[in-house]
């Protein structure tokens, strides 16, 4: 499948999840086996060689986890605050209203272990900065991140190269 043909399998909605949002629902790409595995097939190639895959709460569990067990590899999950039964490091993030917060187990790394991060879309790179940080302090080099959708011109992508953080994205 091409990269047009994945984009045609993504939904927008308008006005989600408020006014003058057009979301980009990855709901009917996953609903699509063929496209579901070429994209999983195409963000594990941009990470091949890393040592781990971290993925976000919530659709960064889906397709870090898919590229994690294609590659073998360990998968991190990066969690919403609370969920962890285990003691967890944080990361605040500033959203447009408010902040969130990232955890994660710091156990789950070795120091100096190559990891990349997997998540549906990139658009600020708020959440991809704050997850940089997370992984960082756990002890994690983090230098390449992939990512299904980009909303380029939120500049997420500049914002994570200056963290020195390779950014593929298979669509805009
Ligand atoms: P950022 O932190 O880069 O501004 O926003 C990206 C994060 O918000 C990702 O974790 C992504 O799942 C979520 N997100 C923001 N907008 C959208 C959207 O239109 N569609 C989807 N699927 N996720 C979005």
């Amino acid at each position: 499948m091409t990269p047009d043909d994945l984009k045609a399998l993504i939904r927008t909605i308008p006005d989600f999840p408020k006014a003058g949002i057009q979301f980009r629902d990855i709901t009917t790409l996953l609903g699509h086996g063929p496209g579901f595995a070429a994209s999983v097939r195409w963000l594990a190639g941009e990470v091949e060689g890393v040592e781990a895959i971290a993925g976000m709460e919530a659709r960064g569990f889906i397709f870090g986890a898919a590229v994690a067990a294609r590659l073998g590899l360990p998968f991190l999950p990066i969690r919403k605050p609370g969920k962890l039964p285990c003691e967890v490091i944080g990361v605040d993030y500033e959203l447009e209203y408010g902040v969130d917060r990232l955890e994660m187990d710091p156990t789950a790394i070795a120091r100096g272990q190559n990891v990349a991060i997997v998540d549906d879309l990139l658009a600020t790179g708020g959440t991809a900065l704050a997850a940089t940080e997370l992984l960082r302090k756990a002890g994690a080099a983090v230098g390449r991140a992939a990512f299904v959708i980009d909303l380029p011109d939120l500049g997420g992508s500049a914002r994570l190269a200056a963290q020195s953080v390779d950014v593929r994205t298979l669509m805009d």
